[in-house]
Order: C-alpha cells, then sequence, then structure tokens
C-alpha cells in the first residue's frame, strides 16, 4: 500500500546528515563532559560546539542556550522555574487557550499553588489580540506565555507586539517557539523575547532532546537538582549524542531556511487551492495570510471524524486528527474550539503537516483519495 506522511508537525525522520555527525558519540567519543580528562573533553567540546550552533540560528549568545529532553520539558521549566522563583509573592501569569497542552497543563498546576492566571482568548483565525493582552496586565503580572505559531492551524502570533508590551510594563515573555523554527526567520537579538523553546524532533533531529534560549538575567528556580550542568538550569548528564544531533539539524534548518520555505510554501498553495477549490464544503482554518508554510488545518463537512480517519489510515494517509481519547473516539480539539470553529458529528477536521519530503504526487494523491473517500461515504449515506 502506498504510504504518505504528511504530519510533519507531530514528527519528523532525522536527516541523514544529524544520523551521520551523531554516529560517533555513541561509541567512541563517550567520555562524561562533567569528566576533565581528554575523554570528557571531547565530549564537552561537541556540546559547545552544538550550543554555538543553535546560538547562531537564534542570533543569541552561547551562555544564552541551556539543553534539555524535548520541548515540554523546557516549557514546563520556563513556567514552573519563573513562578517558583516568584513563589513568595505569588503573582499573575497570562497565557492562551490555544496554547500546546505542555503550556496549559503547567499553567493549571501552577493555580492549584495559588498562581492567578489568565487564558486570553484568539479571533477565529486563532490570533491573540495585542489590545486584550495589554488590557490583562496587571500590577502582579509577571509573566506572559504566548506560542510563536500555532502547531495545530500554523498561525503566526503578533510576537513583535506583544514582546513589545511584555517589555513596556518590564514584564517576562516566554514563547513556545517549536514550530516556528525551521520554518520562518528567527532573530531573538532583535525580538525582544525572554525565554524560548524548541525540541529536536521537530527539525529532523533526533527525539529526546531540546533546547532553551534564556535571556541573560532572567531568574528560573531549577526543577533538576544535582550536579548543576547546564549552568544550573538543569542537572544530569548531558545526552551528548543528541545535542550533537540538534545542533546539525537546527544548522541545517538554518541554511536552507530560504529555499525550504519557499519550496514547502508552494507545495502548501497547490494543496489548499486544489483542497478548497475541488472538495465542496471545505474550509481552511487558521490565519489566511500570517501562517507557518506546511501547516493546513481543513474542516470536511459531510463526514464525520471517525469515518474519515479511519478511511484516511486505511489509504495510507498518516495525518492529524487532534488527540484520540481513551474511548478511541476523536476528541474535538481545544484550539479549534477556542477559534469557535463550527463542529458536528458529520464534520470532520484534518491537519495535514508538509515537510522536507513532501512531494507533489504525496500531496496530490491526498487530493484524489480524500475526493474519494468523501465520494462513497456520500453513497452509503444515500443507500
Ligand atoms: N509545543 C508545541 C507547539 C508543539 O507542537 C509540541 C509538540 O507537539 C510541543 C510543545 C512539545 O514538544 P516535545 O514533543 O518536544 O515535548
Amino acid at each position: 500500500m502506498k504510504r504518505v506522511y504528511i504530519d510533519y508537525n507531530a514528527t519528523t525522520p532525522v536527516r541523514q546528515e544529524v544520523v551521520k555527525i551523531m554516529q560517533p558519540y555513541y561509541s567512541e567519543i563517550y567520555g562524561n563532559p562533567s569528566s576533565i580528562h581528554i575523554f570528557g573533553q571531547e565530549s564537552r567540546a561537541a556540546i559547545e560546539e552544538a550550543r554555538w550552533k543553535v546560538a547562531r540560528a537564534l542570533n543569541v549568545e552561547n551562555s544564552e542556550i541551556c539543553f534539555n529532553s524535548c520541548a515540554t520539558e523546557g516549557n514546563n521549566y520556563a513556567l514552573k522555574g519563573l513562578a517558583f522563583s516568584n513563589y513568595e509573592s505569588k503573582g499573575h501569569i497570562i497565557t492562551s487557550l490555544v496554547e500546546h497542552n505542555s503550556v496549559l497543563q503547567p499553567c493549571r498546576y501552577l493555580q492549584r499553588f495559588g498562581f492567578d492566571v489568565t487564558y486570553l482568548e484568539v479571533d477565529q483565525y486563532g490570533a491573540i489580540d495585542p489590545e486584550a493582552l495589554r488590557k490583562a496586565i496587571r500590577r502582579e503580572t509577571f509573566l506572559i506565555a504566548l506560542m510563536y505559531a500555532n502547531n495545530e492551524v500554523g498561525t503566526i502570533q503578533p510576537v513583535e507586539k506583544i514582546a513589545q508590551i511584555a517589555r513596556e510594563h518590564n514584564i517576562t515573555f516566554f514563547t513556545d517557539g517549536v514550530q516556528a523554527i525551521g520554518k520562518i526567520k528567527l532573530d531573538l537579538e532583535k525580538l525582544p523575547v525572554d525565554i524560548f523553546t524548541l525540541s529536536g524532533h521537530k527539525i529532523y533531529g533526533p527525539k529526546g532532546v531540546g533546547a532553551m534560549f534564556i535571556r541573560k538575567g532572567s531568574k528560573l528556580a531549577s526543577l533538576l537538582h544535582g550536579g548543576g550542568h547546564e549552568r544550573a538550569h538543569r542537572a544530569g548528564t548531558e545526552n551528548v549524542q543528541g545535542i550533537v544531533g540538534l545542533g546539525e539539524a537546527v544548522t541545517l534548518s538554518l541554511n536552507e531556511l530560504d529555499s525550504e520555505s519557499q519550496r514547502i510554501n508552494e507545495l502548501t498553495q497547490h494543496f489548499i487551492h486544489r483542497l478548497l477549490g475541488e472538495i465542496p464544503r471545505t474550509k481552511l482554518n487558521g490565519h489566511p495570510l500570517n501562517r507557518l508554510p506546511g501547516t493546513v488545518n481543513i474542516s470536511f463537512e459531510g463526514i464525520s471524524k471517525e469515518d474519515l480517519f479511519i478511511q484516511l489510515d486505511l489509504h495510507g494517509i498518516a495525518a492529524s486528527s487532534g488527540s484520540a481519547c481513551s474511548s478511541g473516539s476523536i476528541k474535538p480539539s481545544h484550539v479549534l474550539k477556542a477559534m469557535r470553529v463550527k463542529d458536528s458529528d458529520n464534520i470532520a477536521h484534518v491537519r495535514f503537516s508538509l515537510g522536507h519530503y513532501s512531494t507533489e504526487t504525496e500531496v496530490n494523491y491526498v487530493v484524489d483519495t480524500i475526493q474519494h473517500i468523501l465520494e462513497n461515504n456520500k453513497q452509503s449515506v444515500n443507500l
């Protein structure tokens, strides 16, 4: 059976260049980077080179990059680390209803400790209104946690305006940059964000490694205590091979950003054009212009979520449905709900996400297959 992977926002295959550069760090260069002998120094040098690569991609200083295990960890650390360094005064956090669960769940957790959290609403495209943010700020607000770009609908938030408002009020601005890096140009020297998180497996690097930019002077209480690794941000012997792979993945994404984003953008436009033009009762979710290349969230009317996903899977198409709950049915996405996207038992929302290996043949196959599925579905309903 033909198989089409069109779920690159969920994860990506590791690029061969990345696999190659990681290889020696399994059994040839294996010293503990904290050891002072030559074996340790080799591993240390590899980590510092990877740190330089990530810092260069974000245009920040090496000392402002901290490695960890994934973006979920980074997001937890940003929120809890900042909150616990404000523990006595508690205070107020502003986030939004469309954040990833690795931001929403720590916020809910912090509420149990007495922190107050405002969840900003979004417009029909999933975008934050900077004026609503401004109005939500209180004297005790110490953190604004708003994502750079949404993983489900691809909407890019007005981060420049958000950062400016945060600066004006002297409030820390943390942004989850997982879906932005590798897809759009980033310059954290110019954009006054204080904390930025990213993940290796979303950018053709390995799973189990991530990084954070933490602007000099930011105060975060560590979540992992031990040997004081990563400038005391995160104790624990570093995942050397993962960090090396992440450094290479970031470099590839930086070097190829212009050509790759243009190619994926064109492919995305072709895909959207065919989906909306040839399939009746379809709607594109997310911002029409301020959007990531590659993320295509579509509502299909006239078929249930379960039926469409079973059929897509039977035809070898791997796309995303939001999250499946334990009953096996498909839970409505909190992002689409916040955007007030029309929903019913007879509407299926699908997130397709295109990436490095996506081709025109693949996206054409996806459109043709969906047409075929919907046609068959209509006939079986009319029987
Ligand atoms: N934030 C966003 C926007 C994401 O899309 C994801 C992954 O889906 C995460 C955070 C979590 O990343 P990780 O899998 O590295 O924990």
